[in-house]
Parts: structure tokens; C-alpha cells; sequence
């Protein structure tokens, strides 16, 4: 079967066609005019398209739903060529930034949050992606496409700053090889320029992947989906924490190369009486003790048939102040999209 041309880097495509300028020219043509066919790509001679065409496909995904929510946020169901799903989000953010004198200029930071996987096999109780099971990986190209695309459709110019985050369906660090290819494909200045540190890799916490990844020295970002403080809780929300629980996380990101100007994201899903007590805020404090830490606290979404409750605000800004008053900073997540039930696999399952 044909692969998406999308799956491969310029220095890939550089070694099929010959001279290796026309990688950068192809490079052009997808990540910065968005074509979605071969004969577009006009300053290329046709031989050269038509072994292309021979070999490989473009544009590996259709958009079958787009949703509004009120915010801005946009979410996008995609299928795959096999007639599988996955989501992705493109989400609108105010970014402060100052102008050359001074004074305040307000912009809109465009996020898109992309999938890795069909499914999960992680099997979080919390989480809606589980409940499906898990179908299969997505290739390089996939991923890859879903920011492609969403640009292509909100006609966001290719030099306009874009932030990814590895948050919508799937587990990252159990696809590796195809998210660090997809890493490296979105970075490349010829094509979406998408540095590795405006991309950030969010993971249940699989700590040999983590070591793994961080001796590659990307430079991506990571956030950990912790959830819980303690392994009891911990492996009732997320059973995968039998395998590697919280202490060898902790291990594994003291060894991970962080930016001198950032930090490891830890994600903390606040579930109404299950975790949301400040008593785990301050054992919360003590896990990152020694650790360069963010900790964004996030809403529990519910859905049909969970038997999990969205948290109170008080109880949430009370987590917050705990870590904040002690020096550890902390952000509360908005809930952007939640009217579209922004949390990732919730548009799907409704489709299906
Ligand atoms: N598998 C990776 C990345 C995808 S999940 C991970 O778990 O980190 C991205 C985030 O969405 C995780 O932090 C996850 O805990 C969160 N999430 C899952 N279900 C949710 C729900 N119902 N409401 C809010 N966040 C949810
Ligand atoms: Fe998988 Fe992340 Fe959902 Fe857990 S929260 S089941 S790791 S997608």
C-alpha cells in the first residue's frame, strides 16, 4: 500500500528524488500552501511527480465533523484511510506580549492538540479514549496532518506561531517512534517550523520511554498526567501504575533535559472527592520537591456513564492557593471547549 508522503522528513525525501532541493521545494509547497495533490506543486518537474504519485498519498485524512464552541475552539473528527477516527483540537488562546515601547498588546496564540493513537491502551477509569480500546498507531504522516489540515482550514499563515501539545487520543510514549519522526517533521524550517520547544509531549507516565526519550535530547516538552499522589489511588484511576509508579516517574524526570526556561508540566485531573482534598495538594508538594515543576490543575469533563463527578471551583482554587502560598506554581486549566467536550474522545464517541 501507497504511504503518505507526510511520513517522511526533507533529508528522507532528499534521498528518493534527486537534486535534493526539490525536498525543500516539496517541503514549501505542503507545510507552507497546504496542496493536497501532487500536480500543484508546480515549480516541480513532472517526471519527478508522477514517480511521487507511483509511490505515495497525499493528505491521508478527510475531516468528516467540525465543531464550534463558543471560546474559539474548534474541533475537528478526521478519517483515517481504514475508516477509523481520531480528534484533534485547535484551540485560541490570548497571549500577552509587549510591543518595542513598552505597552500591552494582546494577540491570539493558536494550540493544536493532537492525537497519536487510534484508542488507548492505558485504560484510565476517568478517561473516554480507554473506553473504546485500542485500534492501532498512527503513522508519522497522520500526525502530521492533523495540524496540516487544521491550518489548511483556518487559513492560518505558515509563519504564525502554532503550539502542539500530544494531549488528544492515544498515549504518546507507546507509539514513540512515529511521534519523535512527526516531532521532527513539524520542526523542520522549511516546512511548519514548529520548534521542539513549543511542543510538548503529554504522557500516563511510562518512565523507561521517558528515560528513552529524553537521551534523544529533542528538546520537546513533557507533561505527566500524575492525577493522583499516592500509588493506591493512582493505580484505582490509572492501572498502568503498577508497572511504573509514581516514584519511578519521579526518577525518570530528574533525569529528563529540561530547557534552562522551562518545565515539566504536571497534569492534575481533579475529580469531585476522589483527589481533589488538600491533603494530597501537599503531598503533591513534597513528590516535586527538587523537580522544575508547573502543576495545571484540570476539571474532570464528565460524560454519559462515568461515574465521576466535575470538581467544585472552591475545592479547585483552594488546591491551587495551597501550592501557590508555598511557591510552587500553579495554573488552573480553563475549560476551553467544554461546550464541544474538549476533552479528546468525547466528540468521537458521541459520533459513533
Ligand atoms: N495519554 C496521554 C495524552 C492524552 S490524554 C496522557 O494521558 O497524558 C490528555 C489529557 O486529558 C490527560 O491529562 C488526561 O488525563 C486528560 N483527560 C482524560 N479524560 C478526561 C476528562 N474526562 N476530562 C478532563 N480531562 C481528561
Ligand atoms: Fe490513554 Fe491518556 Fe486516556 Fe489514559 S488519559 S487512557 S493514557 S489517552
Amino acid at each position: 500500500m501507497k504511504q503518505p508522503l507526510e511520513n517522511l522528513t526533507k533529508e528522507e525525501i532528499a534521498t528518493i528524488i534527486k537534486p535534493a532541493f526539490r525536498a525543500k521545494q516539496i517541503y514549501t509547497w505542503l507545510y507552507h500552501h497546504y496542496v493536497d495533490s501532487f500536480e500543484q506543486m508546480k515549480n516541480i518537474p513532472k517526471e519527478i511527480r508522477e514517480q511521487l504519485e507511483a509511490e505515495y498519498i497525499l493528505t491521508p485524512l478527510k475531516i468528516v465533523v467540525v465543531q464550534n464552541s463558543k471560546d474559539g475552539s474548534r474541533k475537528y473528527l478526521f478519517e483515517l484511510h481504514d475508516g477509523h477516527t481520531i480528534e484533534a483540537v485547535l484551540l485560541l488562546m490570548k497571549e500577552k506580549e509587549y510591543h518595542e515601547d513598552g505597552s500591552l498588546k494582546h494577540h491570539e496564540r493558536y494550540t493544536v492538540c493532537i492525537s497519536s493513537q487510534v484508542g488507548c491502551k492505558v485504560g484510565c477509569a476517568f478517561c473516554l479514549t480507554a473506553k473504546g480500546g485500542f485500534v492501532r498507531n498512527l503513522s508519522a504522516g497522520e500526525i502530521v496532518e492533523q495540524v496540516r489540515l487544521i491550518k489548511k482550514e483556518n487559513s492560518i499563515d505558515a509563519n504564525r506561531r502554532v503550539n502542539l501539545v500530544y494531549m488528544g487520543m492515544g498515549e504518546p510514549l507507546d507509539n514513540l517512534s512515529e511521534v519523535v519522526q512527526a516531532v521532527k517533521i513539524f520542526a523542520d524550517l522549511d516546512g511548519m517550523a514548529i520548534s521542539p520547544s513549543r511542543q510538548t509531549i503529554s504522557t500516563s507516565g511510562l518512565s523507561t520511554k521517558i528515560e528513552k526519550l529524553g537521551k534523544m535530547e529533542l528538546g520537546v516538552n513533557l507533561a505527566i498526567s500524575l492525577h493522583a499522589v499516592d500509588d493506591a489511588l493512582r493505580e484505582k484511576l490509572m492501572p498502568i501504575n503498577r508497572a511504573y509508579n509514581i516514584e519511578s516517574i519521579i526518577n525518570a524526570i530528574k533525569n529528563f533535559p529540561v530547557n534552562t526556561r522551562k518545565k515539566v508540566m504536571f497534569e492534575y485531573l481533579m475529580i469531585k472527592d476522589v483527589n481533589d482534598d488538600v491533603v494530597a495538594a501537599k503531598k503533591l508538594l513534597s513528590l516535586l520537591d527538587g523537580i522544575k515543576a508547573k502543576v495545571n490543575l484540570i476539571y474532570f469533563n464528565p460524560y454519559g456513564g462515568t461515574q465521576f463527578q466535575r470538581p467544585e471551583e472552591k475545592d479547585m482554587i483552594a488546591f491551587q492557593e495551597y501550592l501557590i502560598k508555598r511557591g510552587q506554581l500553579c495554573t488552573i486549566r480553563e475549560s476551553k471547549g467544554l461546550d464541544i467536550s474538549a476533552a479528546c474522545g468525547q466528540l468521537r464517541e458521541q459520533i459513533l
